[in-house]
């Protein structure tokens, strides 16, 4: 059937992100990009292209990465459940696309230092959300809606509550009601009305994912942040003989994954740090490809089982994955030489992600 071809093609959408060369690094390229949707990527003896709804190029800019988001944003406005994630491997410019320019670390700066960056040009994905929804929201009546945040990390298969600076030791549980709802119900969710509210509890979080007891800076890019936007919009029904006013709910979640390289355990640490370091990469590994995996069955006509329940991720995010929500990929790579065989798997994941 032709309209659900459509309908499924355009579910998932896979835009590559290249971030520009680093001034420690060398010019010579790995990739090159041959038209609008059309990568090259060169290897030794067989270049081979691969093709994915759009590819920014190192000079975009973080206005044409949102730009690109914006179907997403306005079907949650209208009420539906959608996913933004930033894939790739650490360095290779995820945050720089979901948050901005945050090159010191955020434990040492003041808050009128991370405001200004997630006010400024260079602010990304997730306060740009922020400020359009707020501001398209301001245009209605107050009473007709309620926009509330929340903002968790999944590290080792556990759930930590970014708005909680406390020390949570076992992490935060996962529910699920009898008609299949997964739910953190100790997750603090914060009713925000304007932008300057928004931007001052997001800052808090990131504070805490920074300095957090449980979460030593180093290990933020082994962690999954997940950052949801819930949205409850009163909708009035009526017709000549009846009228009637619904709450319909919509949740926009954006997530900053861990970082997709398989790193290499070092030799010069104790043994308790090895089995931790392993500890972290099978977890990573497990939950990325169980997302490839469930993307790869979600946009399959003829499979019926989706493998939510492999992973902490999967199973959080469920609800938006499922259902009529889209699904954007933003898969970031770097254009280095010496990142070649990363971005070679990291465009396998993408390129898997695209077809069942
Ligand atoms: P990741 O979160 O994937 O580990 P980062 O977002 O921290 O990577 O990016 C690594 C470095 O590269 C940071 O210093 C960041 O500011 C810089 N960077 C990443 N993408 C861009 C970009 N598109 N333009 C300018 N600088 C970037
Ligand atoms: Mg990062």
């Amino acid at each position: 059937n032709q309209a659900d071809e459509t309908e499924l093609k355009d579910k998932v959408s896979i835009i590559i992100r290249i971030r520009p060369t680093l001034t420690n690094e060398l010019q010579e390229q790995f990739i090159r990009q041959v038209d609008d949707s059309t990568l090259k990527i060169m290897r030794p003896g067989n270049s081979l292209h691969m093709k994915f709804n759009s590819i920014l190029p190192s000079a975009s800019n973080q206005d044409d990465v949102y730009s690109l988001t914006q179907e997403s944003i306005l079907s949650f406005l209208n009420g539906t459940n959608n996913t933004i994630f930033a894939y790739g491997q650490t360095g290779a410019g995820k945050t720089y696309t979901i948050l901005g320019d945050h090159s010191e670390n955020p434990s040492q700066l003041n808050n009128e230092k991370i405001l200004s960056y997630l006010q400024g040009q260079e602010r990304g994905i997730l306060p740009r959300s922020l400020y359009q929804i707020l501001s398209e929201l301001s245009k209605r009546d107050q009473e007709d809606y309620r926009l509330y945040i929340s903002f968790f990390e999944v590290y080792n298969e556990k759930i930590y509550d970014l708005f909680n600076g406390r020390d949570q030791k076992d992490g935060l549980e996962i529910r699920e009601s009898k008609n299949g709802d997964v739910q953190i119900p100790d997750l603090i969710t914060v009713e925000i009305q304007n932008i300057d509210q928004a931007l001052d509890i997001l800052m808090v979080g990131l504070r805490n994912r920074a300095t957090g007891s449980t979460m030593a800076n180093s290990k933020s890019s082994r962690s999954h942040s997940i950052f949801q936007i819930l949205l409850q919009q009163k909708i009035k029904i009526k017709n000549e003989t009846y009228e009637d006013e619904i709450v319909i709910e919509s949740i926009l979640r954006i997530v900053d994954l861990a970082g997709s390289e398989k790193f290499k355990i070092p030799h010069d640490i104790s043994i308790e740090e090895k089995q931790t370091r392993i500890d972290e990469l099978t977890c990573i590994n497990g939950s990325l490809s169980t997302l490839g995996h469930c993307i790869s069955a979600l946009i399959d006509k003829n499979r019926t089982h989706i493998p939510f329940r492999n992973s902490k991720l999967t199973r959080v995010l469920s609800d938006s994955l499922s259902g009529n929500g889209k699904i954007t990929f933003i898969v970031c790579i770097s254009p280095s030489m010496s990142s070649s065989s990363e971005t070679f798997s990291t465009l396998q994941f993408a390129n898997r992600a695209k077809r069942a």
